[in-house]
């Protein structure tokens, strides 16, 4: 039975081969590389992010004619469960970046694909997406972070916090409250570029057992934005970052579901090998059932996922959909993987141990793009609209 077998037979030939390329690299001293990381409390190390640039992974979904590979939605999702399947945080943050590259090539002005875009391709300036603030994620709206008009430009002001890869990243892709004299203080958004080291600062925030995902606080203090780093006017970047949430809830939710299938691969795996009583710790039946559940789950996760990818990858707009994608693969796999973890014994819980690893990255994709609170309020305020009494006529 090929897990991923649904999404591959809509892949493209070429997609095959992006998903082979990225299975490849993931395979072997990349996977033992991120494991000892983990193991050694730091995050991994730089030079496989140049790497993965090398392999063209950037530009997966940006235009031929920018110099990316021009592949759809459901190809990002497979590369990005290749790499998921042997590091969720990893996978993260490279895809992180991956996305503000396709945004760049895809709906970034001739201007900024010029000055921006060659430079990100070769992973030489890492972006990320900087919205939360110290003071809330959730409520994007009351956000603090200001940016008044100044000629030819903006200058910034406020603090960003919780950003994937905001130990290393040059470029963001950053949402603020315009101040103007005509007093239109709507939020906007920027490319911002972090090449002026006296007008911002960095902090990380440290999250035991997940450092991988390098996250951090920015700090600006009169930061420049030229006038051509627009990407949305104020008022408008709210409902143009709303237009990729969608699809960015359904993209986490399969790369859980990739760490998810790992890590049982990994528990059956000791299970058959380690043998109690007389017999392997697969056969018996108590034990046995536990793992028969994570199965279980994983595989109503993984549907739910995939009926939602598809549903992306044809254009359309499935809102409740990659919600509840998002929050049941968020879920399950915290679950299942702890599972895991107690199926092998004590040594699960070593952090010499990759369902250590695993669990501790899984439980913090429970805030990115839309915690679960978030999400089944999302999910309750189209359930009338959603489940209507079925009609005769149906
Ligand atoms: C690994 C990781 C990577 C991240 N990467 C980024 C990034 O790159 N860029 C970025 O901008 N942000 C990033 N974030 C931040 C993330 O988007 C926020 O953590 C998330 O939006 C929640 O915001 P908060 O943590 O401030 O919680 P708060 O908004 O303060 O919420 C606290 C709690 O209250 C609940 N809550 C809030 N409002 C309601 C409500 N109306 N009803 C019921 N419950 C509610 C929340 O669900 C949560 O449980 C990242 C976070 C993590 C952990």
């Amino acid at each position: 039975m090929d897990f991923y077998r649904q999404y591959d037979s809509l892949l493209s030939s070429d997609e095959l081969s992006f998903v082979e390329k990225a299975r490849a690299f993931c395979t072997g001293a990349f996977s033992d590389h991120l494991l000892q990381a983990h193991i050694e409390g730091i995050p991994f190390a730089r030079e496989w992010i140049s790497r993965w640039a090398a392999l063209g992974m950037f530009g997966l979904q940006a235009q031929r004619d920018h110099g990316g590979l021009g592949a759809s939605f459901l190809c990002k999702v497979r590369v990005a469960q290749e790499m998921a399947q042997h590091g969720f945080a990893a996978a993260f943050c490279l895809n992180h970046h991956q996305g503000s590259v396709t945004r760049l090539s895809q709906t970034g002005t001739p201007a900024q694909a010029q000055r921006l875009l060659p430079d990100a391709l070769r992973g030489e300036r890492l972006y990320t997406i900087a919205m939360t603030e110290p003071g809330g994620g959730s409520d994007a709206a009351g956000m603090s972070t200001i940016a008044t008009r100044v000629p030819d430009g903006w200058r910034l002001n406020g603090s960003k916090s919780w950003l994937t890869d905001g130990l290393i990243v040059d470029g963001l892709i950053l949402l603020a409250r315009a101040a103007n004299d005509t007093a239109d203080d709507g939020v906007a958004s920027f490319y911002v570029t972090l090449d002026d080291a006296a007008t911002f600062s960095r902090r990380e925030i440290m999250v035991p057992g997940a450092r991988s995902f390098r996250l951090a606080e920015i700090t600006f203090k009169d930061h420049f934005i030229p006038d051509w780093a627009m990407i949305a006017a104020p008022g408008q970047a709210l409902k143009a970052s709303m237009a990729t949430i969608n699809a960015a809830r359904v993209h986490v939710a399969a790369m859980c579901v990739a760490t998810l299938r790992a890590s049982l691969a990994e528990a059956v795996a000791y299970c058959q090998e380690r043998h109690t009583f007389g017999k392997s710790l697969l056969q018996h039946q108590g034990l046995r059932w536990e793992l028969a559940n994570v199965a279980t789950r994983l595989e109503a996760a993984n549907a739910l996922v995939y009926r939602a990818a598809e549903l992306i990858q044809r254009g359309e707009t499935p809102v409740t959909l990659a919600a509840q994608c998002k929050a049941f693969a968020v879920e399950t796999a915290i679950w299942g993987v702890d599972q895991c973890i107690r199926a092998i014994g004590a040594t699960g819980a070593s952090s010499a141990h990759r369902l250590n690893m695993h669990l501790a990255e899984m439980r913090m994709a429970a805030y990115a793009d839309g915690t679960n609170e978030m999400l089944f309020d999302r999910i309750g305020k189209g359930l009338a609209a959603d489940y209507p009494l079925q009609s005769a006529a149906h």
